[in-house]
């Protein structure tokens, strides 16, 4: 059978192999999940509800474990490894109470009564990317089985571990069999044939919006129904009256979290002109401290990049000669290690300014007036994420209102918060997940009249 070893990134010693599931054991592991489909919407809300919780309560007793796992594959700072498995756990307990409260409507119609059920989708194909392989999994498997869905994830291949032992987390805690599998396996594998079988009725993909371009094209055959989350290219708008410190002083962990790896990493730092040479001052100790090491280290801020390649991909956005303004530090030796690192000025058709770099680079510019600001922020085929500083309560409506963009944080980088709808505007996505509605987007809206006229 066709393995993956999967490799420490800040050690590159090899953690373990992991089985790449195939095209026919992928078809195999559908049929079981269609088996499934029926006993699992017949579970009563409150079981399923209470199986929901069992399965939160199986994560957060193996929290250090899963953590563990997560810095020996993906290279997360311990720290930001157990945050990721508690928002994992969260999204459940969070979801577990929407089985109880799944509410249809009751419609005024004359001759009868009117009323709506939320069914569930299907057969759910959840395909997650490397960069946070635990909450992006969550986001989608908590309401897909709230909603009485069974869900096939697929992890990326660099990055099965979690998720595999997730799995085996939830049949412990009494998820019935075929209810939720994890498939560790190529994307153009086994994603491709959750794509194309016509027994699963809905995507979830999370990654590339190349790749999302392409699983597109691929769900239109069969009209099915996909929600994608993909790259961005998101700005961090600092107008002169804002808290400047503060700004300078947060501006780092919004681009250099995770490595910059994460998609809504505030890669475009827009600075009023007027403040731009004291943010720039400010901006550089807070880049230089930023703590870049051992990703077991409970004090480590900053870890590796996920590969050899991916580093050599960011590299290339720094060549010789690149407007390299400020940089951080990096370990020497084994490891994809890149220093945090600010480019300024930057040409506005520089790939560094203009595509997503997703790794520790950010470019700096500056702007004159608030519709400057508001028109480089918007000129880009993204919009996932930004944030807006500013002490001035209307402007930060107005820009905020005008922006183009999914989530947007005033004085702040709070970006996912599972409480509210995340999503992207544009190139960025299709669709919302996480808050309140997203048991809209695995279920059917299903009408049904009853006449009562005798
Ligand atoms: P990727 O597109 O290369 O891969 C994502 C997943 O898709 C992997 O599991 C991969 O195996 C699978 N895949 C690849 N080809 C496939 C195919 N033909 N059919 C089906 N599945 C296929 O992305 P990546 O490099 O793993 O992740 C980085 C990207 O993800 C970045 O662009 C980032 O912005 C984006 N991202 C977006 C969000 C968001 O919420 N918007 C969150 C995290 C990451």
């Amino acid at each position: 059978m066709a393995t993956f070893t999967v490799l420490n990134p800040a050690t590159e010693q090899a953690v373990t192999s992991v089985p790449l599931v195939s095209a026919e054991e992928t078809d195999a592991a559908i049929a079981r999940a269609v088996a499934a489909q029926a006993a699992w919407r017949a579970v009563a809300p409150g079981e399923r509800a209470a199986l929901l919780r069992a399965f939160a309560d199986a994560v957060d007793a193996h929290l250090d474990e899963l953590a563990s796992l997560e810095v020996a594959c993906s290279g997360h700072p311990v720290g930001a490894a157990r945050w990721e498995a508690g928002n994992i756990r969260d999204v459940l307990r969070y979801y577990s109470a929407a089985p109880e409260r799944l509410l249809g409507a009751q419609i005024p119609v004359p001759g009868g009564l009117d009323v709506t059920f939320k069914e569930p989708v299907g057969v759910v194909g959840l395909i997650v990317p490397w960069n946070f392989p635990m909450p992006i999994l969550g986001w989608g498997l908590a309401p897909a089985l709230a909603a009485g869905n069974p869900v096939i994830a697929k992890p990326a291949e660099r990055t099965p571990l979690t998720a595999i032992r997730i799995g085996e987390l939830a049949r412990e805690a009494g998820l019935p069999d075929g209810v939720f599998q994890v498939l560790p396996g190529k994307g153009s594998v086994v994603g491709q044939r959750l794509v194309d079988h016509e027994a699963v009725r809905k995507i979830v993909f999370t990654g590339s919006t190349e790749v999302g371009q392409q699983i597109m094209a691929g769900c239109a055959r069969q009209v099915k129904r996909l929600t994608l989350e993909l790259g961005g290219k998101s700005a961090n708008i600092v107008f002169a009256d804002a808290d400047l410190e503060k700004a300078a002083a947060s501006a780092p962990s919004a681009v250099f979290d995770n490595a910059g790896q994460d998609c809504c990493a505030r890669s475009r730092i827009l600075v009023q002109r007027s403040v731009y040479d004291r943010f720039m001052e400010m901006l550089e100790p807070a880049v230089k401290g930023v703590r870049v090491g051992d990703p077991a280290s409970a004090d480590t801020e900053m870890g590796p990049l996920i590969s050899a390649e991916h580093r050599a991909r960011v590299a290339s956005y720094v060549p010789q000669g690149a407007p390299v303004a400020f940089r951080g530090s990096a370990p020497d030796g084994p490891g994809y290690w890149f220093p945090p690192t600010v480019l300024a000025p930057v040409r506005r058709d520089d790939p560094a300014y203009t595509e997503e770099v997703f790794g520790p680079v950010v470019t700096v510019v500056p702007f004159g007036d608030e519709a400057d600001a508001i028109a480089i922020a918007n000129d880009s085929p993204y919009g996932l994420s930004g944030s807006i500083w500013t002490r001035d309560v209307g402007r930060a409506i107005r820009v905020a209102r005008a922006v183009e963009t999914g989530n947007l944080s005033v004085n702040s980088h709070s970006s996912v918060r599972y409480w509210a709808p995340f999503g992207g505007f544009k190139q960025s996505g299709l669709g919302r997940e996480l808050g309140p509605d997203a048991l809209d987007a695995f279920t059917e809206t299903k009408n049904v009249f009853i006449a009562t006229e005798e």
